[in-house]
């Protein structure tokens, strides 16, 4: 669809003067406002049309501009024809220009992002410890704990009901107060209303004009399989109510895992110490030993197997969090001298001791000539 043209929009001769624009501006600004207009698409249009019209013709740079190339001057301006984006204005830009109008205005039901933000209710830190098993599977978890929710009786605005409230006489409703500081004018969130613009006259019983109360609350979490020790979870809106009309904060969960009594855990791999006879290490063995899973696997212990030795058990660690897939499980043999030997245990190992050569003992035979040619020099 073709651009408008500014002047068009705002229904003004190419003369108009800065002040013909204004008034222009404001006219439209408060037919076409989305708070006297809710719902309305085609409204928001023309809102948004004029805004973008207005926040041009008002600089005198960018007039110029647009006066000698058209909507070319802003076409690559970054951030497109969006709302608050369009031709290199940024949103803080044209905040300016909506507080210059609706500043005028007296507020009423005035509502912008910046407005909402003073009002949004906190963010809410639960922590929640959990076993290693309950990582690997996943979990639904019931927590309960204490927060602002919005008020029933007065449907979170504060006021008793049949009453509303009142604009806020400390800013005139603006919810932002401007303060001469040197040459600078400074706006600041209005102290009296903490930038809502409205003063509750008539509060409402339950909730003190609060428009908030305090409540335990019971939520069913779902913890994704794969979590980790300090994962965080953010619920979006499940923290605090905001007060009136502000959005809710949000949740965050902290995991805790428990320190587990055979795991070991790295990222997605487990690691556990699996302690073996000498008699097994030397002749070698077949062994069952526990996965995360509750169950168990099955690994073959060569003859000679070394005390250090690693066996890696592909897919048998802990999951990705949100991809089908796991990492592995690493099992480390730990060879165990035998300690307080029977009778007939010692004299099987003398036996042994005497017929032991140097081919049954490798590392021996070759510290010993080391120690030798040492010796030697
Ligand atoms: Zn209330
Ligand atoms: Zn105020």
């Amino acid at each position: 669809m073709a651009k408008r043209d500014y002047y068009d929009v705002l229904g003004v001769g190419k003369s108009a003067s800065p002040d013909e624009l204004k008034s222009a501006y404001r006219k439209l600004a408060v037919k076409y406002h989305p708070d006297k207009n809710p719902g309305d698409k085609a409204a928001e249009d023309k809102f948004k049309e004029a805004s973008e019209a207005y926040g041009i013709l008002s600089d005198k740079s960018k007039k110029e501009n647009y006066d000698n190339f058209g909507h070319a001057a802003f076409e690559n301006g970054g951030g497109g024809r969006g709302f608050g984006g369009f031709g290199g204005f940024s949103g803080s830009d044209f905040s300016d220009i909506f507080e210059d109008f609706f500043g005028d205005f007296g507020g009423g039901g005035r509502r912008n992002s910046k407005r909402n933000s003073n009002n949004r209710g906190s963010d809410l830190r639960y922590d929640l410890t959990i076993s290693l098993e309950e990582a690997y599977t996943g979990k639904k978890q019931n927590i309960q704990f204490s927060t602002t929710e919005k008020c029933n009786t007065c449907k979170g605005n504060g006021s008793k009901p049949g009453y509303t409230a009142d604009r806020c006489t400390y800013c005139g409703g603006n919810g932002r107060v401007r303060s001469n500081q040197g040459f600078f004018t400074v706006q600041q969130t209005c102290p009296q209303c903490s930038g809502s613009g409205e003063e509750i006259t008539n509060p409402c019983n339950d909730c003190n004009g609060q428009g908030n109360k305090q409540a335990p609350k019971k939520i069913s979490v779902t913890i994704p399989k794969g979590v980790d020790d300090g994962t965080r979870i953010r619920l979006a809106g499940k923290g605090e109510a905001g007060t009136r009309g502000g959005a809710s904060g949000d949740l965050y969960l902290f995991i805790n895992i428990e320190t587990h009594q055979l795991f070991k855990r790295s990222d997605v791999n487990l690691f556990f110490e699996f302690p073996i006879s000498i008699a097994d290490a030397a002749l070698g063995t077949s062994v069952e030993i526990p996965t995360i899973d509750g169950g168990k696997a099955k690994i073959k212990i060569p003859d000679g197997t070394q005390n250090g030795k690693q066996f890696r058990l592909k897919g048998k660690g802990m999951p990705f969090m949100r991809r089908g897939d796991f990492g592995d499980l690493y099992v480390q043999v730990k060879t165990e001298v035998p300690v307080s030997l029977n009778k007939e245990q010692k004299n099987l190992l003398e036996k042994f001791r005497e017929i032991e050569n140097e081919r049954s003992n490798p590392s021996i035979k070759k510290f010993f000539q080391k120690a030798k040619s040492f010796w030697k020099n």
